[in-house]
């Protein structure tokens, strides 16, 4: 039985993540998705908000858990058993990052093979961070986010652009 890890920061977990999760859970026996902390990072969505988001909409893949942690990626796959962490390749541009990622994981636990899967060409441009700028700018969101957190994604939003015009009004 072969478990593969997918982890990130999923703030919030995009169409691009989703496609990954549904071929690498087609691959692997079990795919043990994990939201990361990444201290440098100031989400919008807290690590708790993240959980469930990832967790509705994954939960028709039988195979696929879902977790967190704030371990490093190499001792939280040793912890959980598992020898393949995948990871999601778009343009040139993730592919450095990715090498140094996976050379780095592989000399911390020599047994861990990293599996890179292709970005969907439909996919192949989207982010996170891209999600969030459209939705800073109220644009629709159905070709870029899961359809079940859309709504708190935009909620997020409105409830930021109504602080900042109340700081506005208060100055
Ligand atoms: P991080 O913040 O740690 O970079 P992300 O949540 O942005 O994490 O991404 C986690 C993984 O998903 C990475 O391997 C990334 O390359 C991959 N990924 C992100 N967006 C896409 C996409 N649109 N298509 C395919 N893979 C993607």
């Amino acid at each position: 039985m072969i478990t593969a890890i997918y982890t990130g920061s999923f703030d919030p977990i995009t169409l691009g993540h989703l496609n990954m999760i549904k071929r690498a859970s087609r691959v692997f026996d079990k795919l043990i998705v994990c939201i990361m902390v990444n201290k440098d990072k100031k989400p919008l969505f807290t690590q708790e908000e993240r959980l469930r988001q990832v967790r509705l909409v994954t939960q028709r893949f039988p195979n696929v858990e879902v977790d967190q942690s704030d371990l490093l990626v190499a001792d939280y796959a040793r912890l959980k058993g598992a020898k393949v962490v995948v990871r999601g390749l778009r343009a040139v541009s993730d592919y450095e990052k990715e090498c140094q990622m996976a050379l780095m994981n592989k000399r911390l636990y020599p047994e861990l093979e990293t599996f890179f899967l292709a970005a969907s060409e439909k996919y192949m441009y989207l982010s996170s961070s891209a999600v969030k700028e459209l939705a800073m700018f109220g644009a629709d969101l159905s070709a870029f986010a899961p359809r079940e957190i859309i709504g708190e994604i935009e909620a997020k939003y409105k409830q930021e652009r109504t602080d900042t015009d109340h700081g506005k009004r208060d100055q």
